[in-house]
């Protein structure tokens, strides 16, 4: 990993005002050198945007959110948030396409209404692919993944404001990864996708699902990675400073 590496908490419906303070020592690692190639970005539920842009202002964290509407414009559209209003808050960030909001109904469809949105908004976009394990012993993650890219950024012609997230629906919380070789092999496989589809442009791809403070050391081995997607172990500052540390070092 000779670029930036990302390292992306995703704090889902968990937070609030006094968990921000635990935040403190990431901030101030954050600012230093052995840190200046470790992009951090946290994603905290809507309520606690606000405070968190305004506590990581004087350092390198940038923030994002964990979803949007598709709709740029304001309407009547109850509990939603668009990207707009995340923009103007002052995040840089949202992650969409996550597989507990594709479980909510999101289709490709519908997230590419979202990218798109998000975009215009000149924010950058996390988004999330994989597949689910009956597509995994179905021998389908190559269809599911070409799908999910090609319907989801159908319009997009760069992708310099996209970060990938390959999150395989059946490792996300439940402790279960693959091998590193399977791992690279879907991470060059998703390479060669995006090759296919954006020719000569960059491309990052990060890795979630259950990465934690130990299996890093083995993760991180993996070249091809550009970074981590992390939910629960990024909750507690302790063990995503240790993740950043270890794949820093
Ligand atoms: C996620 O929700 O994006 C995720 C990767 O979760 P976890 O790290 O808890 O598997």
């Amino acid at each position: 990993m000779t670029n930036k590496i990302f390292f992306i908490a995703n704090w889902k419906m968990f937070g609030d005002l006094k968990s921000l303070k635990s935040i403190k020592r990431v901030i101030n690692l954050s600012k230093k050198k052995k840190f200046l190639n470790a992009k951090i970005i946290y994603c905290p539920p809507y309520t606690l945007l606000n405070s968190f842009v305004i506590k990581t202002k004087k350092s390198r964290i940038t923030v994002g959110a964990q979803n949007c509407h598709h709709k740029i414009d304001p309407g009547p559209y109850t509990g939603s948030i668009s990207s707009n209003m995340i923009k103007k808050i002052g995040a840089k960030y949202v992650i969409i396409g996550h597989s507990e909001n594709r479980l909510n109904g999101d289709t490709n469809e519908e997230i590419n209404k979202k990218i798109q949105s998000a975009i215009s908004n000149n924010l950058s976009v996390i988004f999330c692919i994989g597949e689910n394990m009956t597509e995994k012993k179905n021998k389908k993650t190559n269809l599911v993944l070409r799908n999910q890219i090609n319907l989801g950024l159908r319009k997009i012609k760069k992708i310099d404001k996209i970060i990938f997230a390959y999150e395989p629906i059946w490792s996300i919380g439940t402790g279960k990864i693959m091998s590193n070789n399977e791992l690279k092999k879907q991470i060059l496989n998703i390479k060669n996708i995006l090759k296919n589809k954006f020719k000569k442009q960059k491309n990052r791809i990060v890795y979630g699902g259950s990465v934690n403070d130990k299996n890093i050391i083995n993760l991180k081995q993996i070249k091809e990675i550009n970074g981590f997607l992390v939910g629960g172990a990024s909750q507690n500052s302790n063990k995503f400073i240790d993740i950043i540390e270890k794949t820093i070092n």
